[in-house]
């Protein structure tokens, strides 16, 4: 099996992304177990895929290995995009954009709780939003695998359901009546933007290898 780095410190993604690499013949382990100092890889990218870049490469450089880097994050239609990938850090700052790059990363309960404040009053059929990854991978060699996967849904006020993270129970995929939260990791890691960011890395792993 071969061993990538994960550049994450997420559990949660980590999980998630192995337990399907690993239906790809790749293990992962995480930065701390690679060896990797704990310094921290500031994400000052506007983009998903500027951010997921910036994370891999710079783990990569540290490592020596393959690294795969995931920047994701929850795109709301009536709030212009936002929280983007500011999704980790929404509770931070006021309004819908930071004005110095949005600080550390908030708990999942504040963002929560001002994602609701913001959609407030919005009805339920604009309250359209979708999840993105972007997962790249980077070689020691220089080469680059970048891989994009959506999900979409709706969001509802208030939460539901204790499964995931993030914003998972105010998420409710299309074609459920359940949140992320309520329908479970396995039903999640079968339609998430992870899992689909992940299977177009596996296609272009595919064919790198024909
Ligand atoms: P990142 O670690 O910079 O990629 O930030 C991702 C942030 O987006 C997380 O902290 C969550 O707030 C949100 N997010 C990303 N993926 C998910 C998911 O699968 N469920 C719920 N929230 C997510």
């Amino acid at each position: 099996m071969k061993t990538i780095v994960a550049a994450t410190r997420n559990r949660h993604k980590i999980d998630e992304i192995g337990e399907i690499t690993g239906k790809f013949g790749m293990s992962i382990i995480s930065r701390d177990d690679a060896g990797v100092p704990p310094v921290e890889i500031p994400e000052t990218g506007k983009t998903f895929e500027e951010n997921s870049y910036i994370k891999a490469y710079e783990i990569m450089k540290l490592c020596g290995q393959i690294t795969v880097a995931d920047d994701s994050g929850l795109v709301v239609d009536c709030l212009n995009g936002a929280p983007g990938v500011y999704s980790a850090r929404f509770a931070g700052f006021e309004g819908l954009w930071p004005e110095d790059g949005g600080g550390t990363d908030t708990g999942d309960k504040d963002n929560n709780a001002k994602l609701i404040r913001l959609i407030n009053g919005v009805p339920y059929e604009d309250r359209t939003a979708r999840f993105v990854s972007v997962i790249t991978m980077v070689y020691p060699d220089g080469k680059t695998i970048v891989a994009r996967g959506t999900v979409e849904g709706h969001l509802i006020l208030e939460e539901r359901g204790e499964a995931g993270f993030g914003y998972d129970p105010l998420f409710i995929p299309e074609g459920y009546d359940k949140t992320f939260g309520e329908l479970g990791q396995e039903i999640k890691n079968s339609i998430s933007h992870r899992a689909r960011a992940l299977q177009v890395l596996h296609e272009k792993l595919e064919k790198d290898f024909e």
